[in-house]
């Protein structure tokens, strides 16, 4: 039997008008969310994503301040301009669009950024909540798959005591994942390009969640029949077609869960950098 499709398109959509009527909520209150937004350089990637994040800005009702810089701005104009966003209390929250040009200092960048506004949730301060169960911001895309968990199958998957296994340990999407999933208390493993046998650890998974970033690599022989299939991936197959990590039409027949690339995780991620930014509105009125 093939696979429920867990559909992140239809899930982000249902998040983002949750926001929309929270954020009128807000507004009656006098409370406006406002997201600014730094791209550095003419990154046709970057640019589409920056594109989309004002856009679902609009769409739930925050006000975005856009910031394009040039190429050559140095690091110190921008730390700056971090400084600047950071002290301005119309500000709720401020992302800046990654990778950086070369000669700018990610992680010197990440660091600038006032914890309370770190929506993307990057900061070692809020990575440092995450890991022992302190409010803060998560990094928006494993917030996102967790979501899917929680909302897909009609609301019908258990996290908790299952086993989990996630594949990558990035910063931003595998290590934050293994601490959510923890937190929702499945038994969770982590896999990298240095685990040996691959296959035999994934086939332990109820829950596999696939972040690795190489094409089609997940096929049917890593899944146990029924697993649920999560796949973070966003490559290139070698006809340019937008595919994920998991060999998506053999693992389906297995699976008994699976989310599509695109349309799946993909979507949840703006969803849910909408909800830090209205979390980072809501806890600064809060403090007033
Ligand atoms: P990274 O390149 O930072 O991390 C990849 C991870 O995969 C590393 O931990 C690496 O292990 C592991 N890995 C690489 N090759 C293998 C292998 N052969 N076997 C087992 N593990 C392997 O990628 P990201 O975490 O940033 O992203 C992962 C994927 O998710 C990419 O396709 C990216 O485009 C996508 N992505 C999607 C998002 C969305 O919104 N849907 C958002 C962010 C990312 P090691 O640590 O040992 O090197």
């Amino acid at each position: 039997m093939s696979a429920t499709i867990i559909d992140g398109k239809l899930i982000s959509a249902q998040i983002k008008d949750e926001l929309k009527e929270k954020t009128a909520v807000l507004k009656a209150k006098g409370i406006e969310v406002t997201l600014a937004v730094v791209l550095v350089g003419e990154d046709p990637a970057s640019q589409v994503y920056v594109r989309n994040k004002k856009k679902a800005c609009e769409y739930v009702g925050f006000k975005s301040l856009s910031y394009e810089l040039p190429a050559e701005t140095s690091q110190e104009e921008l730390l700056k301009l971090i400084d600047e966003l950071n002290g301005r209390d119309d500000v709720d929250g401020i992302l800046v669009q990654m990778p950086l040009p070369s000669h700018i200092n990610e992680k010197a960048v990440i660091d600038a950024i006032d914890p309370s506004k770190d929506v993307d949730g990057f900061h070692p301060m809020n990575v440092g909540a995450l890991c022992i169960g302190e409010e803060g911001f998560v990094s928006c895309t494993p917030a996102g798959v967790i979501q899917l968990l929680k909302r897909g199958c009609e609301g019908n998957i258990s996290i908790a005591g299952k086993e989990c296994v996630i594949v990558g340990r990035s910063n931003i999407v595998g290590k934050p994942m293994a601490l959510l999933m923890l937190r929702e208390n499945a038994t969770v493993t982590v896999a990298h390009s240095k685990t040996a046998n691959l296959k035999e650890v994934c086939k332990r998974a109820d829950i596999l969640i696939a972040a690795v970033g190489k094409a089609s690599m997940i096929t049917a022989d890593y899944v146990k029949e029924g697993a649920i299939v999560i796949d973070v991936g966003i490559n290139r197959n070698a006809d340019g077609k937008l595919c994920g990590d998991v060999a998506y039409d053999e693992v389906k027949e297995i699976a008994s869960a699976i989310t599509p690339v695109p349309g799946g995780v993909g979507p949840m991620t703006i969803a849910m950098l909408m909800n830090n930014c209205y979390e980072a509105a809501v806890r600064k009125a809060q403090e007033k």
